[in-house]
């Protein structure tokens, strides 16, 4: 049964680059595209990296309940389409996503079978690179994002699983056998249940056949 992934780290952290290198590299996999009003950075395509929209009509998706979770993000909304996540999944595979902590509580409770994992960045000093090498933040929204970093850090307990992103093939490993291992839980694999059955029957006809010869 595919299950969703949810991807958090705070700004720098390296969680967009893993959830592509994962896109690319694993067909089981797919991207839920999440609405914003944010304005498009450049090189970004609508309906690809994000849905970019209006205030008005964000409101409007909240209003008639179109998202799964919505959160406000330096300065901006984001949000979660429903139909987005169950458009992966009914294709049978695994939907990666890429949202805040904030929204990441709020999905899980309509999810509860989301696999959460936190991405840290190795280092103080790296975080502060990262972002500032991006060079398309002033010092006041740099300053925004540093300390919603904090807060993203704060709500670390909500995830059961942490990855220290501090080569990025090892972290992409690391999340892959994450999704292999969930997998692989009992719980998400009801076929199972019938499959011991069976095996338990095979058994005990060979326990009959034995008794009948003693
Ligand atoms: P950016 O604007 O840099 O692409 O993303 C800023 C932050 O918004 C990131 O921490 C990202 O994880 C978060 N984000 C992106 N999409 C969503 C979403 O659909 N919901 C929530 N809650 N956060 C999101």
């Amino acid at each position: 049964m595919p299950f969703p992934i949810i991807l958090s780290s705070p700004s720098g952290g390296g969680k967009t680059t893993i959830a592509l290198r994962l896109l690319a590299t694993r067909t089981d996999v797919g991207y839920s595209v999440s609405c914003t009003t944010r304005p498009p950075r450049r090189g970004e395509v609508d309906g690809k990296d994000y849905h970019f929209i209006s205030l008005e009509k964000f409101k409007r998706g909240q209003a008639t309940k179109k998202f799964a979770e919505s959160a406000e993000v330096h300065g901006h909304l984001y949000g979660t389409l429903r139909a987005e996540v169950k458009h992966v999944l009914s294709s049978g595979r695994h939907v990666i996503m890429d949202i805040d902590v904030q929204g990441a509580k709020q999905f899980a409770r309509a999810f509860p079978d989301s696999v959460l994992i936190f991405i840290l960045p190795p280092s103080a000093k790296v975080l502060v690179e990262r972002l500032e090498a991006r060079g398309t933040e002033d010092p006041k929204s740099l300053i925004r994002r540093f300390k919603s970093a904090i807060a993203e850090l704060k709500a670390i307990d909500l995830y059961p699983y942490v990855i220290v992103n501090d080569e990025i093939d090892s972290a992409v490993t690391a999340v892959s056998s994450i999704i292999d291992a969930e997998g692989l839980k009992r719980a998400r694999n009801g076929a199972l249940d019938a499959r011991v059955k069976e095996l338990m029957k095979g058994i005990q006809r060979a326990i009959d056949h034995y008794s009948a010869r003693k």
